[in-house]
């Protein structure tokens, strides 16, 4: 009876520390320490930057043109077993324009399988004036043409910059890489920082994926050529699954922007195999106020229809009388089979 008691009560010690073991477990999660460079940081010693701790590096890969420094980049850190990220310096001001730096940056890093995310850097003070809803659109149909080749993909900018010009309620699908530099280059002593200047379990960390903790890394120190590097911790394993291998649809993309009542969307269709894809991208603008004659003052409908609902959801006409109806119900009918078939 005794021994039958200690092992119970070993039993239930058991069931009751199982929960306590993965609660801890959960709670220290695993940092990875990574670098990020360009053309800015000069040549690279990546198997310096592998002795000195670098678990992964973010490769710039396009900035208006193919960095100079890509090719290099990627072939001297995958040499050395180091996993890389890439990411592309935003500067589009239009639809087409996002769409043809969409495509380039594909061209950039075709044939070349990665580990981290491909990320939209968003930081420019040139697209600060598109306003909040235009860069955040801007920035998803970039986004919306990496996803549909394959990659997985994120956003790099600053805490700041996100409140201050994007609509970040639109952008909750992705990871973040974010900018919060607690040790900076520039401080009194232009002190060159290291890893261990800040702990990754920081209270000062943002609510994101990888963050950017330091533009003020010792270059010499990492193998990189310029006197600075950026500095970052990486909190999503993106490491265990190894590299992704993007697709092989390479999309022609056709921009139908938002009017009134429609949401835009981007028409894809594959160069190789005819797929087409569609990817909506900003939701319907909505009708004006009304003018003194009481239509929209973008799309010329009579607001009154609209507001009384005798609009078709089709062709947009106030269908009347009976044969109306009728044109009114096969309007409905067809909506609905090109919705199905999108
Ligand atoms: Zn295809
Ligand atoms: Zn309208
Ligand atoms: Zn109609």
């Amino acid at each position: 009876m005794k021994r039958w008691k200690r092992w119970a009560a070993l039993l239930l010690c058991a069931l009751l520390l199982v929960p306590l073991w993965s609660a801890a477990a959960a709670e220290s999660p695993k940092v990875w320490r990574g670098i990020d460079v360009s053309r800015w940081q000069g040549t690279v010693d990546w198997a310096k930057a592998k002795k000195a701790g670098v678990d992964f590096a973010v490769l710039r890969c396009f900035a208006y043109r193919k960095d100079t420094t890509f090719d290099a980049n990627y072939a001297g850190a995958t040499a050395q077993g180091i996993p890389v990220g890439a990411d592309v310096y935003m500067y589009a001001t239009t639809e087409q324009g996002a769409v043809q730096e969409a495509q380039a940056t594909l061209d950039a890093i075709a044939g070349k399988p990665m580990t981290l995310p491909l990320f939209l850097d968003v930081e420019d003070s040139s697209i600060k004036t598109l306003g909040r809803s235009k860069l955040t659109d801007l920035m998803l149909i970039e986004l919306a043409i990496f996803a549909a080749a394959g990659y997985p993909i994120g956003i790099y900018t600053s805490q700041s910059y996100v409140s201050s010009f994007m609509d970040a309620s639109r952008l909750q699908n992705y990871d973040w890489w974010l900018a919060r530099w607690t040790c900076y280059r520039t401080d009194a002593n232009n002190k060159l920082f290291s890893f261990s200047d800040e702990s990754p379990a920081s209270a000062k960390k943002p609510d994101c994926a990888v963050w950017q903790f330091s533009n003020g890394g010792r270059g010499s120190a990492y193998g990189v050529g310029s006197t600075a590097v950026d500095l970052n911790f990486c909190y999503k394993d993106y490491f265990s699954a190894g590299p992704y291998t993007p697709n092989e649809h390479r999309y022609n993309v056709t921009v139908h922007p938002a009017d009134c009542v429609n949401p835009g969307y981007l028409a894809m269709q594959c160069s190789h195999c005819g797929q087409q894809i569609t990817k909506f991208y900003t939701p319907a603008l909505g009708h004006t106020a009304p003018g003194a004659d009481g239509t929209c003052g973008r799309c010329g409908l009579q607001l009154t229809d609209v507001q009384n609902g005798n609009l078709c959801p089709l062709c947009g006409q106030a269908h009347r009388g009976p044969l109306g109806i009728l044109t009114l119900f096969v309007h409905r009918l067809l909506l609905w089979l090109k919705r199905s078939v999108i």
